[in-house]
């Protein structure tokens, strides 16, 4: 059996692990990808948030994104009962990028991958990582390739970028129940050719269901008048008007109001998928020689189109203690990056619930806003969820039982 040793390996090609080999190898260390797949291979999370910039910025892939003329993003509209309320990401409080991108996500994760591996980093496609094995002072992986072989690999650190493979809470035991409720979603590429004069191809489309205000759609416009459409909601909802993915969807989008008039002349050019279950938690986000990035530690809910932003955040905070931790600094895995990642996250996830009560859209569609509380929510849908200035951010819970107080008066 083939046998070798790396200084950091990390499973999976996707954001987190094109971010976190790109940043470890701009460090010096030698770092290989095991990726199960081969790419470009696709994804779902085509909209991404503005922060985002700034990591690609830190990790010199900002160019090589620039070059692939993505669909501009620059906020998001809602719409609920007929009326639409729309946020401009400038009018965030937050310092920093205000505009991004909406991608297909098979040739966004290939751009970040291919320029990791320029940088330097090993990475092996078709080689699926089956085994995890602690011992003093580092990790064994176990990995088999397409044609059924196995090798063994010897490194010191493991960041597992495995996404919903989730490697490492499968064979550690490491999954607890998530807080999110059981939803289903139904998903779809069409060719939108959308003329409606109302459409802003700049903006993520979020509509409540007229029917059901737990059900919402996303229109994630894309380039070359192609567009992601899909349906989110509790699983018993979202199949209660179709057997499959394609009926249920249908079902969906035709009942939805503005989204179904966009959308009148659509054709389909990918067929629709689902994920059911898609919440996720774990024990811990880190242990010895391994850490959890992306999805492979936690997903909330796709509503404020927060997963890749929280992917690559872990694998920009888990890179730096790697670094310290090699070198035989300090690493304080605890407060810089288990803490510290979940004052972004629970800023999410406490958006998440209040979008599920009700209390969020109420805020959205109030007739006069606050234009501080304003600036501070658009500042979370464009990613600042990092931004100690922020009351969302300082005290998620505070916010939003002060906010369901002044909304219920
Ligand atoms: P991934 O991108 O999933 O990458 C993981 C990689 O690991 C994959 O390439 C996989 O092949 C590989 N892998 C898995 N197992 C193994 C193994 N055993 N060995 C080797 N390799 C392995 N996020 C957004 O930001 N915006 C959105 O609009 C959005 N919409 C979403 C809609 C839905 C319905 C859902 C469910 C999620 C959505 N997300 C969205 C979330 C987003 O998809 C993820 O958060 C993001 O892709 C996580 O990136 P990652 O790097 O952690 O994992």
């Amino acid at each position: 059996m083939d046998q070798r040793y790396c200084d950091v390996a990390i499973i999976g090609a996707g954001p987190s692990g094109a971010i976190a080999a790109s940043r470890l190898t701009a460090l010096g260390w030698n770092v290989e990808v095991f990726e199960s797949q081969h790419f470009p291979r696709f994804s779902i999370g085509e909209s991404l948030l503005p922060i985002c910039v700034e990591f690609l910025r830190e990790t010199d892939m900002l160019a090589d994104v620039e070059a692939q003329n993505f669909q501009f993003k620059d906020g998001a509209v809602f719409w609920m009962d007929g009326e639409t309320e729309t946020i401009d990401f400038h009018e965030k409080s937050a310092p920093g990028p205000a505009t991004v991108w909406q991608v297909r996500r098979d040739k966004f994760d290939d751009t970040l991958i291919k320029c990791a591996m320029r940088q330097g980093a090993h990475v092996h496609f078709g080689h699926k990582v089956t085994g995890f094995t602690q011992n003093t002072g580092g990790v064994t992986l176990e990995i088999e390739n397409e044609a059924g072989e196995s090798q063994v690999v010897n490194t010191s650190f493991v960041l597992d970028a495995s996404g919903f493979g989730r490697v490492l809470p499968r064979l550690m035991d490491l999954d607890v129940p998530s807080d999110q409720s059981l939803r289903r979603s139904c998903f779809k590429h069409v060719h939108d050719f959308a003329d409606h004069p109302d459409f802003d191809r700049n903006k993520i489309l979020i509509t409540v269901h007229p029917d059901d205000p737990q059900v919402w759609l996303w229109l994630i416009p894309l380039a070359d008048g192609m567009s992601s459409i899909g349906v989110v909601g509790a699983d018993d909802v979202i199949q209660s008007r179709g057997s499959t993915p394609e009926e249920m969807l249908a079902a969906w989008c035709e009942t939805s109001g503005f989204m179904s008039d966009i959308l009148s002349k659509a054709t389909e050019a990918r067929a629709a998928s689902q994920i059911i279950g898609f919440s996720r938690n774990v024990k811990n986000l880190y242990g010895d020689n391994y850490a959890l990035l992306g999805n492979a530690a936690e997903f909330l809910d796709p509503v404020f189109s927060s997963g890749v932003t929280i992917a690559m955040k872990s694998a920009m905070l888990a890179t730096d203690l790697v670094d310290r931790q090699l070198k035989g600094l300090p690493a304080d895995w605890e407060k810089d990056f288990s803490a510290e990642l979940k004052v972004g996250v629970n800023a999410f996830r406490a958006c998440v619930n209040a979008w599920y009560t009700g209390l969020l859209q109420r805020l959205i569609f109030m007739d006069s806003r606050n234009e501080d509380i304003s600036r501070h929510f658009t500042s979370i849908l464009a990613g600042y969820a990092w931004d100690r200035k922020n009351p969302i951010v300082q005290d998620p819970k505070r916010f939003f039982s002060l906010m369901d107080r002044m909304t219920s008066d």
